[in-house]
């Protein structure tokens, strides 16, 4: 490994909001830098005009501020390799582009898209469906190749619109070594002479990512699978340049977590989970959920995403971010397309849930409920709720009838246990229950076991009553645990108007 001090870029195009992968490309680099303590750096591509979306860049900034993974060097952030925004630096390709062009590695085409289109079809019609510009076709198109040096500079002169391509070599072998796949080979011949600087005054994505990236220093390149097939181009840029290669990490797909193929939106809303960090909202209006907005914890979801295409090696799954960037290398990220699983990702934001406090629980509810109650009566209510809970919000949805009586009582219990001697027995039971002193989960519980032993009742039998008539519902946490949260004047009165309410739904 060279010596090179470990600088690393995450390098997304504002074309849209960011997709998970694109946050698991930025976590991976930031880990990658962490642990070597190295610079994470992001560099905005928009050369590319045509796919400019507005609001953007300031999505992803947002969303990698939100993920806790904010990198060092980047626009509004500064650093000493700015700009960071490529079009803020278009100046600067140009001339390197022309130096390819006089040292005969790169020539200029002047060919129209009307031109090359009538190739393509021609080809077409001949049995040759992949028409490329490359070492074969280009002596038969107008370029500095073949046309005259004067010819080509009247047209330059007179303002011709022209690109400037890449002159790739014949029949060489492009080799380097992939810090996740291993050895890479590709031969030239199956590489076309792809364009570097476009006639709209712009570098290509190509020409401006590894300029940038030898200008900015970068170390490794760590980016996803999708661009695997521009490396040995890369790698022959970086050569004919005469510039120290980065390393290259080719990241493995995200796929959808049903069939084979890349995750992506449609998925997302076919099954039900998000696909972006943070909403967005199109300019047609449409919106995006996120992450953070379904009320995911940033630490969970960064915990969930770092096991997609990477393991620890050992059964341990929930790792903070710091032990993330100790625990994390390159050569644990799998080869394979990583499977989305929006069960674990769920389960992974439960675990959060649940090793958070009650208090702090109860902190982040009053403030989603704009305080409507206050931290001291959600710290029991999350006591009780935590364990059943995906989110904070849950905790209020599911749990509220430890806040407020019940409005309804659930149909299915009162079909199934609601008796005819229900009413009675929970008459009998609410007289019992006043007796209960101090009145507290355990004397309750207590009291509940006798009551049931007099009268040979099984638990099954009373409990979904007793469970009804105090929250209206079918299920939920201990109801010793609930009666002492509600205390004794209040579970009578529920038993009492439960009692009303239910025999009137039953009659
Ligand atoms: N601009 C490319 C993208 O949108 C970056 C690819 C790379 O990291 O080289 O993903």
């Amino acid at each position: 490994m060279s010596n090179r001090p470990v600088r690393v870029r995450f390098a997304p195009s504002p074309t849209g909001p960011l997709h998970i992968g694109g946050v698991r490309t930025a976590l991976y680099n930031y880990l990658f830098a962490k642990k070597h303590n190295g610079t994470f750096i992001i560099r905005i591509e928009d050369t590319d005009q045509t796919r400019f979306v507005e609001g953007a860049q300031d999505y992803i900034m947002d969303a990698l501020n939100w993920c806790g993974i904010m990198p060092t060097e980047g626009p509004g952030l500064g650093g000493e390799h700015g700009p960071y925004v490529q079009s803020e630096r278009r100046e600067m390709y140009r001339p390197y582009a022309e130096q390819l062009v006089a040292e005969d590695k790169a020539y200029y085409a002047f060919d129209s898209a009307e031109e090359l289109d009538q190739m393509r079809s021609q080809a077409k019609q001949m049995g040759m469906p992949n028409w490329q510009y490359n070492s074969v076709t280009r002596s038969s198109m107008k370029n500095s190749l073949t046309l005259p040096a004067d010819e080509v500079q009247k047209r330059i002169d007179a303002g011709d619109p022209y690109v400037i391509r890449i002159k790739m070599p014949r029949n060489t072998d492009i080799r380097f070594e992939d810090e996740i796949r291993g050895w890479v080979v590709v031969n030239t011949n199956n590489l076309d002479d792809k364009v570097l600087f476009k006639s709209d005054g712009m570098p290509t994505y190509h020409l401006a990512n590894i300029v940038d990236d030898h200008s900015m220093n970068i170390s490794h390149v760590i980016r996803g699978e999708e661009w695997l097939p521009s490396a040995p181009l890369h790698i022959i840029l970086y050569d004919a340049f005469g510039w120290e290669r980065p390393k290259f990490a080719h990241l493995p797909l995200l796929l959808k977590p049903d069939g084979n193929g890349k995750l992506s939106k449609r998925d997302g809303d076919r099954l039900g989970f998000p696909v972006f960090p943070t909403n967005w909202t199109t300019a047609e209006g449409e919106l995006y959920t996120g992450y953070r907005e379904q009320g995911y914890f940033p630490d969970a979801f960064i915990n969930m995403l770092a096991f997609l295409g990477w393991n620890p090696g050992t059964p341990q799954e929930i790792f903070s971010l710091e032990e993330l960037c100790e625990a994390f290398t390159l050569d644990r990220v799998s080869k394979a397309g990583a499977k989305f699983d929006p069960d674990k990702t769920r389960w992974f934001q439960q675990q959060y849930l649940r090793v958070k406090s009650d208090s702090e629980l109860a902190e982040l509810l009053t403030k989603e409920l704009d305080g409507e109650y206050s931290v001291e009566r959600l710290t029991p209510v999350c006591r009780l709720m935590k364990e059943r809970a995906t989110f904070v919000k849950d905790i209020f949805t599911d749990g509220s009838y430890l806040l407020e009586k019940p409005t309804e009582y659930d149909e299915q219990t009162i079909r199934k246990k609601w008796k005819e001697n229900a009413e009675d027995l929970m008459r009998e039971w609410k007289i019992t229950l006043s007796t209960v002193t101090p009145f507290n989960a355990e004397n309750v519980e207590t009291t509940f076991k006798d009551f049931l032993e007099k009268r040979e009742l099984g638990i099954g039998a009373v409990l979904p009553l007793f469970r009804l008539l105090l929250t209206g519902k079918g299920m939920g946490p201990s109801m010793f645990e609930i009666a002492e949260l509600l205390g004794k004047e209040e579970c009578v009165a529920r038993i009492e108007e439960g009692i009303d309410a239910v025999s009137k739904v039953g009659a």
